[in-house]
């Protein structure tokens, strides 16, 4: 991601500003920065369109911090669209700006409305904000003074999303005219650019993306599944995958909550995130994820926006998102700073077109797969087992059962009788294959864009197992009624981890 020729220095940051970066182990400007830093140093407004994780929040902080006056005022204010981003952007920018004694406050709901309104007062020279609370303040006027030179929009694209639109044009009423303003985005839809006409004066557009794409770095899968199968079908790639750090995306809340309860009850560490959850909840279960104290996190679209966890391994959508660049947000969450990541992504064959808009829309080489057979998954379980049999040191106590039993039973009998207790828990159950297998995949990919999915129509092929006639055929949803995990049975006790 990043410009090796170019390095921090090159730019006209203050050495206290280049010891932030040196801190948090940046070398090499991304290409975004490398664009942005110089002309935000010009004073110019901007318009700037990059993927997730390409580097946005320096590439804006570190040219506004290094503009500070010291009016004893906020001089730098930057509007993101959830409280999550926010809290992460004043993270980044504290980490970039603490040589330069740089204070920063987050300003966004569900926190004490008197103490944002003092640490503002009491002098803070950034502050980053959600829409809704920022407009209560300035309508308010708890800030007293409130003239910020530079003014940022966050991941513009998302705040068009969530319907905060009039909001942020009742917020720059509030806003001196004179004023440098930017405006940082993955995506540059219409009423994006609308807004940027309103508010923005003589801006420069750069952009480091021919077009709306998902980064090379991340391999990405899809699998046809009936309704009732998708809990299984996660499950069972959530077994094969085995992710260092995961995350789900989810419709709903119930869903959210719902795929959880699986998944915990399976003996995953599982968090969950949605809009539902208290700050504190929510706040906890994305450091979870962050430590490694979580390995997957069950997220809506709406709380997880531009959640920033190193070391994602794989992003499941648990239902294809609607529309393209929902899919390139989830999808940014894995493959950051240059790693290599996954994407799964369930589908029912009625939500083939989706596919197929956002494959046309961003261009993502989204491939078809097959979701393995409950055999593949015995024979996994097997080499799961053989694998935490050999790393299992041997213990006192079991050499002195075996003494004990000399003499009663062959040392074969007592090995099949001590795995079979192991493997007591794991007797599986469900049907050996689930999801489209791999002709049935091609027939549907033929059928390509006219796809025809009149409703009461079998979404395709025979149907396996489960319950005879048409209540196996759930609508949205059915697995939740069939008994939590869609009437799959155990892949076993927890995995064994190395
Ligand atoms: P975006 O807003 O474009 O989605 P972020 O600003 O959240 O991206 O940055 C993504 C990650 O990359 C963060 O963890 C950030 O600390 C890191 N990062 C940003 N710029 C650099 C850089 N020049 N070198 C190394 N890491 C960087
Ligand atoms: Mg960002």
């Amino acid at each position: 991601m990043t410009a090796p020729s170019l390095t921090f220095a090159d730019f006209q940051l203050s050495p206290e500003i280049l010891k932030g970066l040196e801190e948090a182990g940046f070398k090499n400007p991304s290409p975004i920065q490398a664009e942005a830093i110089p002309l935000v140093l010009q004073g110019r407004d901007l318009i700037a369109q990059a993927q997730t994780g390409t580097g946005k929040t320096a590439a804006f902080g570190l040219p506004a911090m290094n503009q500070l006056k010291h009016t004893g005022r906020v001089e730098v204010l930057v509007i993101t669209p959830t409280r999550e981003l926010a809290s992460q952007v004043s993270d980044e920018l504290y980490r970039l700006g603490q040589f330069a004694k740089i204070r920063t406050v987050a300003v966004y709901g569900g926190q004490s409305i008197s103490r944002q309104a003092e640490l503002v007062r009491r002098g803070s020279q950034v502050m980053v904000a959600t829409p809704g609370r920022l407009l209560d303040h300035l309508r308010a006027k708890r800030f007293g003074q409130f003239d910020p030179a530079v003014v940022v929009l966050d991941e513009a694209d998302e705040m068009l999303d969530m319907g905060f639109i009039e909001d942020l044009e009742q917020i720059f009423t509030y806003l001196p005219k004179e004023r440098q303003t930017l405006l940082f985005s993955a995506t540059m839809p219409p009423l994006i650019r609308k807004l940027a006409e309103k508010i923005l004066k003589d801006p420069v557009s750069v952009k480091t993306t021919s077009n709306v794409t998902t980064s090379k770095d991340v391999a990405q899968r899809y699998y046809v599944v009936r309704e009732h199968e998708r809990a299984e079908a996660m499950i069972r790639l959530m077994e094969s995958e085995n992710p260092d750090k995961a995350i789900a995306f989810c419709r709903t809340k119930r869903e959210v909550d719902a795929l959880h309860q699986s998944l915990l009850a399976l003996g995953y560490a599982a968090r969950a995130l949605h809009g539902d959850m208290e700050q504190r909840q929510r706040e906890q279960s994305i450091q979870a994820l962050k430590k490694g104290e979580a390995e997957i996190l069950i997220a809506t679209d709406v709380a997880s926006r531009g959640l920033d966890v190193t070391g994602v391994s794989h992003v499941f959508n648990y239902h294809i998102p609607l529309d393209p660049e929902s899919y390139v947000h989830r999808i940014g969450r894995t493959g950051r700073a240059g790693q290599k990541g996954i994407a799964i992504t369930l589908l029912s064959s009625h939500e083939y077109r989706n596919l197929k808009r956002i494959q046309s829309v961003t261009g993502a080489n989204i491939q078809g797969d097959t979701v393995p057979t409950l055999q593949e998954m015995e024979e996994l379980k097997d080499q799961k087992l053989i694998h935490s049999l050999m790393a299992q040191p041997a213990r006192q106590g079991a050499w002195r059962v075996m003494k004990a039993m000399e003499g009663q039973i062959e040392l074969a009998d007592l090995a099949n009788r001590a795995l079979s207790l192991l493997m007591e828990k794991s007797e599986s159950g469900g049907s050996d294959q689930i999801g489209m297998s791999l002709a049935e995949l091609a027939r549907l990919q033929e059928r390509g864009a006219n796809y025809n999915d009149k409703p009461g129509r079998r979404p395709y092929g025979k149907f396996r197992g489960g319950p005879r006639g048409k209540g196996g055929w759930k609508k949205e949803g059915g697995w939740k009624k069939e008994g939590g995990s869609g009437g799959r049975g155990k892949t076993g006790p927890k995995k064994p981890r190395n």
